[in-house]
């Protein structure tokens, strides 16, 4: 049975020159390995963008499956030589664009968008392409079984939009379907919730799928392959010449995904602590003998001078509740983050101090989070501000809390250049320190943290 599960995301499947180096690096395994497929690159995005379309026009749908077939046609043309295969491909893809038709026309004639069929929906580009990968490889003369997560099935909580996989439910299972010595290839992005729903994992959940598929096999390693070098000290378009990490643990990576870093998804580390199962990244242009880039494991490494990483985001606004008491008036912070969970709106960090209840949220979540907040009728709060103009910068190496002369170096290569921080933390977690500055002074903050540590 496979010991490896192999994931490769969008940035890896978008064109022909991409999939001739997915299915080579396949073969280079030469032995039984899962693969993990993320839809065609920017398909998922056009799904969301498109699903509610046919609400009023049921052409807009038409319009919207002609589109995607035609991708499929242009995929199959270009890389499929095999008639019998090519033909497969045509009918496989188009059995799975009727039944995508069929599900929007149901949102069109129901007029409404129920979280159970938008979840379904959006399941369909990880379908797509690993339909096609099967057969590609089938192409090439590898032979592969392709099984869906309903088929093993990867069993989740059942939350919509951003589900959770249930271990206790589904890892004996999955772990017997992927039984045999072959080459499985998954969709991932989705599971089934415990009543046989489709229900996906959250924007960029191809890696927490995989992740979930090699808890339950018990894999040796996670192999996620990337157009990028691996992970880095600095994002290489700010950076000159940042330094490749060749070991992190899971802890640094979590926190580097979780504000920022766009390698891995946040969630990827969570089911991989407990067996301490390794994440290998690789890179697609280099695949040398299967060398990793570099490896996310439990190993504790303190670096001289703690700091591993600096990464940003500028996806996060803070909204402010501020009253002359918030700070000690019991129950603020529990009703408001109360009324946000219950909208699954995640706060990514509280900072409160007697005046003020600073949260830190997704913009994309900020107008709703406004609007329950002032739902609330708050008393004590006389005044909600959102400021949005941010960039969130995060420093992260393991040793941060014990290192203490650290955050002072952080802080005074950012004061050095006059940059006003507006909200700083440190010590809430061992190996992350992050602050809050204006998104204009970001690039010379985040380059002035780096030349502290890396120069
Ligand atoms: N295709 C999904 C998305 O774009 C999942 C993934 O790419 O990991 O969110
Ligand atoms: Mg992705």
């Amino acid at each position: 049975m496979p010991d490896i599960v192999v994931k490769f995301g969008g940035s890896n499947l978008k064109s022909k020159q991409d999939l001739a180096k997915v299915i080579k690096t396949i073969i280079s395994y030469k032995q039984p390995i899962v693969v993990v497929v993320s839809a065609f690159y920017g398909i998922t995005d056009l799904l969301v963008s498109k699903i509610s379309a046919g609400f009023n026009n049921s052409n807009d749908i038409d319009l919207i499956i002609y589109d995607l077939e035609e991708r499929n046609k242009q995929i199959i043309n270009e890389n499929f030589k095999d008639d019998t295969i090519a033909a497969e491909a045509f009918s496989g893809s188009a059995v799975l664009l009727k039944e995508l038709k069929r599900l929007l026309l149901g949102v069109h004639y129901i007029r409404e968008l129920p979280d159970f069929l938008e979840d379904e929906i959006l399941s369909y580009g990880e379908r797509i392409s690993a339909v096609l990968l099967n057969l590609l490889l089938k192409e090439h003369k590898v032979f592969s079984e392709l099984k869906f997560p309903e088929d093993l099935p990867l069993v989740t909580d059942g939350e919509y939009g951003n589900a959770t996989v249930d271990f206790r439910a589904c890892a004996k299972d999955v772990k017997n379907s992927l039984s045999e010595d072959h080459i499985y290839v998954i969709p991932g992005f989705y599971g089934v919730t415990p009543s046989g729903k489709i229900s996906v994992l959250g924007r960029g959940g191809s890696d927490y799928s995989a992740a979930s598929v090699a808890k339950c096999i018990k894999a040796k390693s996670l192999d996620i392959w990337k157009d990028v070098k691996g992970f880095m000290s600095g994002d290489p378009k700010l950076i000159k010449s940042p330094v490749k990490l060749n070991r992190i643990t899971y802890a640094e990576a979590a926190e580097l995904a979780y504000f920022g870093a766009k390698i891995l998804h946040p969630r990827t580390v969570e089911p991989l602590i407990e067996g301490h199962i390794p994440i290998r990244i690789f890179n697609i242009d280099n695949i040398n003998g299967l060398q990793p880039m570099s490896v996310v494991n439990s190993d504790e490494v303190v670096k001289e001078g703690v700091v591993k990483s600096v990464t940003f985001s500028d996806e996060f606004c803070i909204i402010k509740l501020r009253g002359p008491a918030v700070g000690i008036k019991p129950g603020i912070l529990a009703k408001v983050s109360g009324i946000l969970n219950d909208e699954k709106i995640n706060i990514s960090s509280v900072l409160t101090s007697q005046i003020a209840i600073n949260l830190i949220i997704q913009k994309k979540d900020q107008k709703k989070a406004l609007m329950l907040i002032k739902k609330l009728e708050l008393k004590a709060i006389n005044e909600l501000l959102v400021i949005n103009n941010i960039s969130l910068i995060a420093v992260v190496g393991q040793g941060m809390l014990e290192n203490h002369g650290v955050a002072a170096r952080i802080f005074s290569s950012v004061a050095k250049q006059d940059i006003n921080i507006q909200l700083s933390c440190s010590g809430a977690s061992q190996v992350v320190t992050y602050l809050v500055v204006d998104r204009e002074q970001r690039d010379s903050a985040v380059c002035g943290i780096h030349k502290e540590f890396f120069n």
